[in-house]
């Protein structure tokens, strides 16, 4: 019998239910029990594949090609197991799919409704997620905060889920806010109060408060939010805020939020190893190096944009014991010719171009690449950083003076970057680009054989243009390798150029597979060359 964990959230947005969430994931994992995780956001696009990063972060993709959150992100690093297709549900899901039963007269005459409809088809979401993954135990994240409109519908789910399964199958987790207030010099308990009284007001008796705060709360506040929102006093956990993210789960630990869990559940308690995490903890709080990394994006002022490929570097560097300061370049403003390159990168042991779409800072991507390449810096290219490096190859190296991207220019005489053929028909946006696990054979004697020691990888995708091979010969003419293909599709995978140091890039995203204690393969190398760069 599937057991189902619910987090949600009050007071502010950005308190890391996420990680509280995989934090409590990865304690049961430990225990030995079979974990799966899952998001609903209640905002409207089906999926976030659709969404300006700059609004909403990263889009993470799972190995089924699913566009999701951010949050799954930290899920697959914190509990290592890839998640899926059910793994990511949003009000859009939900709305579309009732809305194509109603259609197909799937509800009988019905007057189809809030309740039980759309409450109904999240309910069987969750479920399903217990039946599909064979899990012991289903942890459900519920994006936004208690009180938001939009997430009322989840919300009233959760409810008849708690009434129907009752509390011996399921566990509600409250993460709220305890701020210190300046003056009175204290931690207020109020607003947490407040918090789990709309939630109550809506049905839902919380098991846990998980309580962010800036220090630990001690016994007099958690007498005061036990009293007052009906859990028990150890039930009440401090989230405080530390140094670096993976030291949340021992702290849960410590204060035993999975055997409180487990005795609800009625599950026997089996040792917790954690020894793997608790060397990790040691190695990041104990590095003795470190370097600059150049990433040269377009949607920088939001570090999250790049969230997975910034703690991909961090992975990368906790193996070489190096801590990664990554220093962040807004490509649009390399475009004026006033800038220095030679200053702007001038302590960055290596430079990294990430994934992005459309027009915008372009030129910036293509100077940084141009930088790279002729001061021979340790270099990776992430998808769009792919494309980029053969156009930059094809106009300085080859001559190919109008080498470009249709997405940059859709009748351009040399479209080194094309659309597939079966791209050429798509009329929707959402959802249709190459998308998750697709294979990778890789040519022995090469950078990218040397980094996965495999001739066969598979990576997760997420673009929709692909280097046109009819450039393949002449490029390769000049000294570049393609050294990873799809043989199917017959697509390039992987760039590289030999007569450098280290000039790498990839049609796939890494950052996707890599996680604390296994960094990715290319990041893995690029760090390693990064280090060496003198
Ligand atoms: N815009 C490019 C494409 O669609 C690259 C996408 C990306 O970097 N994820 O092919």
């Amino acid at each position: 019998m599937t057991k189902y964990i619910f987090v949600t959230g009050g007071v502010v947005s950005g308190l890391g239910k996420g990680i509280t969430a995989s934090s409590v994931a990865l304690l049961l994992k430990s225990r030995g029990y079979k974990v799966f995780m899952q998001k609903f956001d209640p905002y409207f696009n089906v999926d976030p594949g659709t969404m300006n990063p700059i609004q909403h972060g990263e889009v993470f993709v799972t190995y089924d090609g699913c566009e999701t959150d951010l949050d799954l992100g930290h899920y697959e690093r914190f509990i290592d197991e890839e998640l899926n297709y059910s793994s990511n549900i949003t009000s859009g899901k939900i709305f579309k799919s009732v809305i194509d039963k109603e259609r197909h007269g799937d509800y009988l005459g019905a007057t189809v409704q809030m309740i039980p409809h759309i409450t109904n088809e999240i309910k069987n979401k969750v479920y399903e997620a217990g039946h599909s993954s064979g899990a012991d135990i289903v942890i459900t994240e519920i994006g936004g905060t208690v009180g938001d409109i939009e997430s009322q519908p989840f919300i009233e789910a959760l409810r008849q889920i708690q009434y129907e399964r009752g509390s011996s199958e399921t566990f509600f987790i409250h993460c709220t806010l305890i701020p210190y207030i300046f003056g009175s010099n204290e931690l207020k308990t109020k607003p947490t109060q407040n918090s789990v009284r709309d939630l109550r007001n809506m049905g839902i008796r919380p098991d846990a408060l998980v309580c962010r705060a800036p220090y630990n709360t001690g016994d007099h506040i958690k007498e005061k939010l036990s009293l007052f929102c009906s859990v028990p006093k150890e039930h009440v956990i401090d989230s405080i805020d530390v140094n670096n993210i993976y030291e949340i789960p021992i702290n849960y630990y410590e204060q035993k939020i999975d055997e409180i869990i487990l005795k609800q559940f009625g599950l026997p308690i089996k040792r917790a190893d954690l020894s793997d995490w608790k060397n990790l903890i040691k190695t990041v709080n104990n590095l003795d190096k470190e370097i600059e990394i150049a990433l040269v994006g377009k949607y920088v002022e939001l570090h999250d944009a790049y969230i997975s490929v910034a703690e991909s570097l961090k992975h990368a560097g906790y193996k070489y014991n190096t801590k990664i300061n990554i220093n962040w370049i807004d490509s649009e403003k390399l475009e004026d010719d006033k800038v220095n390159l030679k200053e702007v990168f001038k302590n960055s042991k290596g430079i990294l171009v990430p994934g992005g779409f459309g027009t915008r800072g372009i030129n910036g991507k293509i100077k940084a690449i141009t930088y790279a390449r002729t001061n021979d810096i340790p270099f990776l290219g992430i998808c769009l950083g792919m494309q980029l490096a053969v156009i930059e190859f094809a106009r300085n190296v080859c001559g190919i003076k109008d080498a470009n991207s249709t997405e940059f220019d859709a009748n351009t005489k040399e479209p080194i970057i094309d659309l597939m053929a079966d791209q050429k028909s798509v009329v929707n946006m959402g959802g249709t680009l190459r998308l998750g696990n697709y294979e990778c054979a890789i040519t022995k004697n090469t950078l990218a054989y040397k980094d996965y020691n495999s001739e066969k990888i598979l990576e997760r995708h997420r673009h929709r243009y692909e280097f046109n091979n009819k450039y393949m010969k002449l490029l390769e003419s000049k000294g570049m390798v393609f050294s990873g293909v799809n043989e199917k599709a017959d697509l390039v995978e992987i760039i590289e150029l030999p007569k450098l140091k280290h000039f790498i890039a990839s049609q796939f995203h890494p950052e996707f597979r890599s996680r604390p204690l296994k960094p990715a393969p290319l990041f893995d190398s690029f760090i390693k060359a990064s280090i060496e760069n003198k």
